[in-house]
């Protein structure tokens, strides 16, 4: 169903009868409650009517949004059935309005234009107080519609943005197309946990086929993605491991040739990640030799464990690098929540509360702060004005009813699979390609991080089930470019624990499953006797990787889900096997009696990124380097869509620093910032 047509189906139109005679036509904003509600404003084609009986002084006799429809008109949040006309008002740049005449304890009761009210201004003011006082009390009972600053999705970078707003007084409103995580409902405390994290929980969208998911063409993809809908985004599932580029990752065209620089370097970046370690809460080692110097993490190391103690010391007879790794999981308590118990169980939902996401770090104290935050709300695309600005966008909520959300900004936070596809779908006869996409690039050099994993196999029972599932240790021994390798840049290692019974029965990265006589000698074989190095490699950008919308394929609310095209390029499959067979030497000089890899996981499309880039030139960019569009300039993108290139580490540490960096400057130059009138 159209919004239009939802729109027709819910309001009745009882103004007709009182009608005389034309007053005047106008574009105005008209106010609507939903059943449901919800109010939304339209930007519409009304006329105005004289109407008959004095109680009345107005009436609508139609709406004609878009300038084609017609619309039967509102009831009064405030006033009940008893008005059916409210909040009908001009911006302030046409000079007059008609205000909410019953609405607000019933003391605006006439129609105000500046030719019948001398005062206009001084009338303006009185209408505008009105219209604040009316729209508080919708917020009471109903979720608002209209703010200073949208955000869309409230994951890793809509949790950050929000927060820095919230802080500077903005109003915002989020939208996100999932709900509250509920921790009591995490499967790590039930036997099935392993089970569940195949369906339920499993971290890719297709799988789960949750209402509040949206499925994803990846049929013509060589990597699934991965991500989660709901507050907290993607961290709800991820693994919390929170390296950061390294200076050379910003730099590939200069020192390596190949793909672009970014418009910033690590010194840019560096207090950011500073500040946002600290609010995340993350936990490691200062002084990582792969690094330049800087503050300690906020929070001790966590335990590196028998398989971390392991392969150190191999490392250290090797002479390669290696690292405790810096994650975004407590250590220690930490603001209020509590250190981790080496559960394990991280890709499912943290039930301590110890791996950091947003609902836990951010959400809460931007709600506190003012910050409307609505869920089930799935955005399908932006609006524009015709001076080219973003004037919000449209959204859908599970019970299918479709709403309108006004703002003067518009940041879009729904990670580099969902920013495309929002900015695809608002295609228009004005933006036949897409919004903010005259370069042609929303949607291509979409990166994933290749992804391999090389297990050993160690006599001991070396309890390696055990402990946070990001990373023990790390390893950037063979991270940057070496050309007698035959491929350019490189790859971070991170040793992960290798999973419960369940995993070991049906392993989930390299081996095979074994059924009959030899189950029971296999599971002995495999449960905490393996260790495994997960190998992720730097993806270089290709314009033919892409996300594009595939109208045949829809979301639960009838939106065209996206469709992925992504092929392994041969940099990175020659960079993988490299990295395979360094990884299997470093497992064998731990005394690995056997190993197993599998040299690029299909279900590994964990990290999406550079689907809207950013950069300097609006020809060969979409985005600046503070995340707004060059198109249109009160429009933004903060997550991990505006990476140049991806480096070769888990990215999450640096959505949010760049997230943090994009949002300070949006508040720092917010009175140049251009909004629509
Ligand atoms: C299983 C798994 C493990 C991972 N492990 C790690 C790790 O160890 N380290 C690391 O650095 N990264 C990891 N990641 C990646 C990390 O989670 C992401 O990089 C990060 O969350 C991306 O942040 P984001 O803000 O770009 O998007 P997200 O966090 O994905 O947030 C986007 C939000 O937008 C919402 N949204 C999307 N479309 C719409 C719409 N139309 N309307 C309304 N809302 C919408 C979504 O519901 C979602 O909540 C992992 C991811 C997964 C899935
Ligand atoms: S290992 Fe730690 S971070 Fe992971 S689920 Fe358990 S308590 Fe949470």
């Amino acid at each position: 169903m159209t919004l239009r047509q939802a729109e027709r189906r819910r309001f009745r139109f009882t103004g007709a009868a009182n009608q005389r005679s034309v007053r005047f036509s106008q574009e105005l904003q008209v106010v609507c409650r939903f059943d449901g509600g919800v109010v939304v404003r339209h930007q519409v084609q009304i006329q105005i009517f004289r109407a008959r009986r004095k109680r009345f002084p107005v009436s609508v006799r139609s709406v004609l949004i878009g300038g084609a429809r017609w619309v039967s008109a509102v009831s009064c949040p405030v006033a009940g059935a008893r008005s059916r006309l409210c909040g009908l008002f001009l911006s302030r740049a046409h000079g007059w309005c008609v205000p909410c005449w019953a609405g607000c304890s019933g003391r605006r009761q006439a129609v105000v234009t500046r030719r019948r009210v001398p005062g206009g201004c001084h009338r303006y003011r009185q209408i505008v107080r009105c219209w604040k006082a009316f729209t508080r009390r919708c917020a009471e009972g109903s979720s608002m519609e209209q703010a200073d600053v949208l955000i869309i999705g409230a994951g890793a970078s809509g949790g950050v943005a929000a927060g820095a707003l919230a802080q500077a007084g903005f109003d915002v409103l989020c939208l996100e197309q999932g709900q509250w995580p509920d921790r009591a409902d995490y499967p790590a405390q039930r036997r099935t946990y392993e089970l569940e994290a195949r369906k339920q929980w499993s971290g890719s969208p297709n799988v789960r086929g949750r209402a509040a998911d949206y499925p994803v063409n990846d049929v013509e993809s060589d990597v699934a993605p991965l991500m989660y809908a709901g507050v907290g985004g993607s961290m709800v599932l991820y693994a919390g491991d929170w390296p950061r580029l390294l200076p050379s990752d910003f730099r590939v065209r200069s020192l390596d040739g190949v793909a672009d620089d970014w418009p910033l370097r690590y010194g840019d970046l560096q207090p950011f990640y500073e500040r946002t370690d600290a609010a995340f809460g993350v936990s490691g080692a200062g002084g990582d030799p792969a690094y330049p110097d800087g503050a300690e993490p906020p929070l001790p190391p966590l335990p590196i464990g028998a398989i971390g103690a392991r392969m150190a010391r191999a490392h250290d007879r090797l002479g390669w690098h290696w690292w405790p790794a810096a994650q975004a999981v407590l250590s220690a308590p930490h603001q209020g929540r509590r250190p981790c118990v080496q559960f394990g169980a991280c890709m499912q939902g943290c039930p301590e509360g110890a791996k950091a996401s947003t609902d836990l770090t951010h959400w809460p104290s931007a709600v506190a702060g003012g910050v409307r935050l609505l869920t089930g709300a799935r955005v399908s695309r932006i609006l524009m004005s015709g001076n080219g600005l973003a004037t919000g966008a449209e959204f859908v909520r599970p019970d299918g009813s479709w709403h309108v959300a006004r703002a003067e900004v518009v940041i879009l936070a729904a990670n580099a699979v969902g920013t495309p596809r929002i900015l695809l779908n608002s295609s228009s006869p004005r933006y036949p390609d897409g919004l903010a996409n005259s370069s042609g690039l929303v949607g291509r050099r979409l990166m994933v991080h290749p992804f391999a994993n090389v297990t050993g196999y160690f006599d001991e029972d070396l309890t390696s089930w055990r402990g946070h599932v990001g990373a023990k240790i790390a390893c950037y021994e063979f991270y940057e470019t070496d050309t007698d390798r035959g491929f350019v840049r490189g790859a971070k290692w991170s040793l992960a624990p290798t999973g419960g019974p369940l995993d070991a029965a049906l392993p989930s990265r390299a081996g095979n499953e074994v059924w009959g006589p030899d189950h029971h000698e296999h599971i002995r074989k495999h449960l905490g006797r393996t260790i495994s190095w997960g190998i992720f490699g730097e993806d270089l950008p290709d314009e033919a990787n892409r996300v594009t919308t595939d109208s045949a394929l829809t979301d639960s609310s009838g939106i065209p889900a996206p469709k992925l095209n992504y092929t392994v390029n041969e940099n990175s499959r020659r960079l993988l096997d490299f990295h395979v067979a360094r990884a299997t030497e470093s497992l064998q000089a731990a005394g690995a009696y056997e190993t197993a890899a599998e040299s690029l996981m299909r279900y590994s499309g964990w990290h999406l990124l550079g689907t809207t880039r950013m950069g300097t030139d609006p020809a060969t960019s979409v985005v600046d380097e503070y995340g707004r569009s060059h198109d249109v300039p009160n429009l933004y993108v903060m997550d991990g869509s505006v990476f140049v290139t991806s480096g070769g580490v888990n990215p999450t540490s640096t959505i949010t620093a760049l997230a943090l960096r994009a949002v300070e400057h949006l508040i720092e130059h917010r009175r140049e910032q251009r909004v629509p009138a």
